[in-house]
């Protein structure tokens, strides 16, 4: 077999290949996925990144727009627009305009409160894209989380159902696949899917990815910390797992985050960055950063805000287990209550401030010195009790 490492996929000389590629293998392989072994074929290894498609191959492309680019997402056997829309805030302008420009995948979880504009905003327009339904919670309840969503975006189905894991040592894949199985069979949803929500992040990615189980895996990615998942990333990749980034741009400056979206999707271990967008200058900003999401165009150079949570991991440390990271990202990017209230009462108590012994190590080992324990007090008491 050739290799696959990320490392030997930087000489990958992906335009001619692609382009032989393509044209070999052209719609067949598209509408059923593109698999490594076919690409090992040719000696791609940068397989989410595609240059050129036949024109076959754009019929069979969802919501297809010409300019936009498009990813395999592994063995999901779905070609997905490099941007994707996620997030618990929800723009009808930016949704409508997005699905227009060519996007076709879509975020969302009973728990954003943000279904029903989604509904509202693309009602009419759900063949043009496919859903993924985050669940958050115990895996007997995966159906339940199903079925509101179902009556709430008033579909018989989703494609993708992410299940979330935060942490290692703690889940029955077993039980996650056999519920699953239970509720594909049902038609309700086709694809099982990975979220990790974590603090440890490429721990809990390594537990997940050797479960084996998962066709697709969303995590955190941010470029500036990349090289802390690569790993990972290169490993899911291998297992033939679609790729999904979420807090891409987490601790980057504004008029970076462009650049950590391109950066994220210019070596193709990422198929789709998923993004909430909130106008249409970021919107279009984006695009243009994930149709030309090529190879090596953009550096990793992106300024800091050093003022907010980087996601570093460094409060780790936490003897108490609290989820700090997300935490502190609900305290700085949620401008409403409600929104930050949603997000935070995912969290399990016993990873809030409830079980804090305040020894302080989170805050000796931030290395933007941010007021830590002060921030979540203050969240637990603005959230926890919030009507
Ligand atoms: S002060 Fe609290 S949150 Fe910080 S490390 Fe100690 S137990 Fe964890
Ligand atoms: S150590 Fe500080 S910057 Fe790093 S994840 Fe924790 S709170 Fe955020």
């Amino acid at each position: 077999m050739n290799n696959t490492s990320h490392e030997n996929s930087q000489n990958f000389p992906k335009q001619i290949n692609r382009r032989k590629f393509i044209k070999q293998v052209g719609s067949a392989a598209l509408g059923t996925g593109l698999t490594l072994g076919l690409l090992d074929i040719i000696g791609c290894t940068n397989k989410n990144i595609i240059t050129e498609l036949s024109s076959e191959s754009k019929n069979n492309i969802k919501n297809y727009v010409d300019g936009m680019a498009y990813s395999p997402l592994g063995k999901t056997n779905l070609m997905v627009s490099r941007l994707s829309l996620g997030g618990d805030r929800w723009d009808p302008i930016v949704a409508k305009r997005a699905i227009e420009m060519g996007v076709n995948l879509v975020h969302g979880s009973v728990g954003y409160k943000t279904m029903e504009s989604q509904v509202e905003t693309l009602g009419d327009q759900w063949d043009k894209f496919w859903y993924v339904l985050k669940h958050t919670g115990k895996v007997e309840d995966m159906g339940k989380t199903l079925d509101r969503c179902l009556k709430t975006i008033k579909q018989d189905h989703v494609e993708i159902m992410a299940f979330v894991v935060r942490t290692t040592g703690i889940t029955d894949y077993d039980h996650v696949k056999s519920t699953f199985e239970k509720l594909k069979k049902s038609g309700k949803v086709r694809t099982l899917g990975v979220t990790v929500h974590t603090k440890t992040v490429p721990e809990v990615c390594r537990e997940v990815i050797a479960a084996d189980i998962f066709d697709m895996i969303l995590t955190m990615y941010q470029p500036a910390k990349k090289n802390a998942i690569d790993k990972e990333l290169a490993l899911a990749i291998k297992k033939d797992m679609g790729t999904m980034s979420m807090k891409t741009a987490q601790g980057v400056a504004k008029k970076d985050i462009s650049n950590a979206i391109a950066t994220a999707l210019a070596d193709g271990k990422i198929c789709t960055v998923l993004k909430q967008i909130l106008s249409v200058e970021e919107l279009d900003a984006y695009l243009k950063v994930a149709r030309e999401s090529q190879y090596n165009k953009h550096s990793n150079q992106v300024s800091i805000d050093t003022s907010v949570c980087g996601a570093c991991g460094k409060c780790l440390v936490c003897p108490q287990n609290i989820e700090i990271q997300e935490i502190m990202r609900c305290a700085t990017y949620y401008k409403s209550n409600v929104q930050a209230c949603s997000t935070y009462r995912e969290i399990p108590g016993a990873a809030t401030v409830e079980n804090c012994i305040n020894c302080g190590q989170c805050e000796i080992n931030c290395p933007r010195n941010l007021p830590i324990c002060r921030t979540l007090v203050s969240a637990h008491e603005k959230w926890k009790y919030i009507a």
